[in-house]
């Protein structure tokens, strides 16, 4: 078995998830007493939250290559960055490693794919929104992507920072997101993709009229697959 490295922390609500995630995966397919092999940096989200809000992306990419290393140094045999705004950065963290980095859009696409969708919504971060890092990634595979309008963004974007990233989560900020997912809808969307590793503690299957696509379950599964694989 391959040992995962996760890179997490943004935020370690999520990455709890992911380590979840991959222990049951492997039980699954393993059985007995198997459990992953991986290990985990997690960082300050604070510290991230802030060159976020500054817009150093530089930094905040030094500070990830750097933990990338540490992954690298531990003997990870290949990354997996647990959020999805901060890919933002994955090439200056793909050139400080020479283990390969399991792209998270890569995987939400091939996932959408499977499903035979062709347009999807995309909801996360206001920079996973709005900025061409992600949106242009999922685009590569040939798919549609409809971003909800400025307000939604906006409130998607708050209920994130002010609520999910601190554990909180809310009947009103569900409700909500629900008719942002049924605008999506009726603008296109066939399916919605979860684009914030944090959403899925609050919006399940059951809270969408169309099939959701939750990133850090997807990205944990993709990540064990990878760990079981020859
Ligand atoms: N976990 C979130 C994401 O998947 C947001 C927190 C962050 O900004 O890293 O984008």
């Amino acid at each position: 078995m391959k040992t995962i490295g996760l890179l997490g922390g943004m935020s370690w609500e999520s990455s709890a998830l992911y380590y979840k995630t991959v222990n049951e995966l492997v039980k699954e397919r393993l059985g007995g007493l198997h459990s992953a092999r991986c290990i985990m940096v997690s960082v300050d989200f604070a510290e991230i939250e802030q060159l976020q809000a500054s817009g150093d992306w530089q930094k905040a990419g030094e500070l990830l290559a750097d933990e990338a290393r540490a992954l690298e140094a531990g003997g990870a045999d290949f990354i997996v960055l647990c959020t999805n705004t901060m890919h933002k950065v994955a090439e200056a963290i793909e050139a400080a490693v020479r283990i390969p980095l399991l792209h998270l859009a890569d995987v939400t696409a091939h996932a959408v794919q499977r499903a035979g969708l062709q347009s999807v919504g995309l909801l996360g971060t206001a920079f996973t929104m709005e900025q061409s890092f992600y949106r242009d990634r999922i685009a590569s595979h040939g798919l549609e992507v409809i971003v909800p309008d400025a307000e939604q963004r906006q409130s998607v974007h708050r209920v994130i920072y002010q609520e999910l990233v601190l554990g909180i989560v809310t009947e009103e900020s569900r409700a909500q997101y629900t008719a942002i997912i049924e605008s999506l809808q009726a603008r296109g969307a066939q399916g919605v993709i979860l684009g914030c590793t944090e959403i899925e503690l609050l919006v399940s299957q059951s809270n969408s009229p169309i099939p959701v696509f939750p990133t850090s379950r997807i990205h944990a599964v993709a990540a064990a697959e990878l760990a079981l694989s020859e």
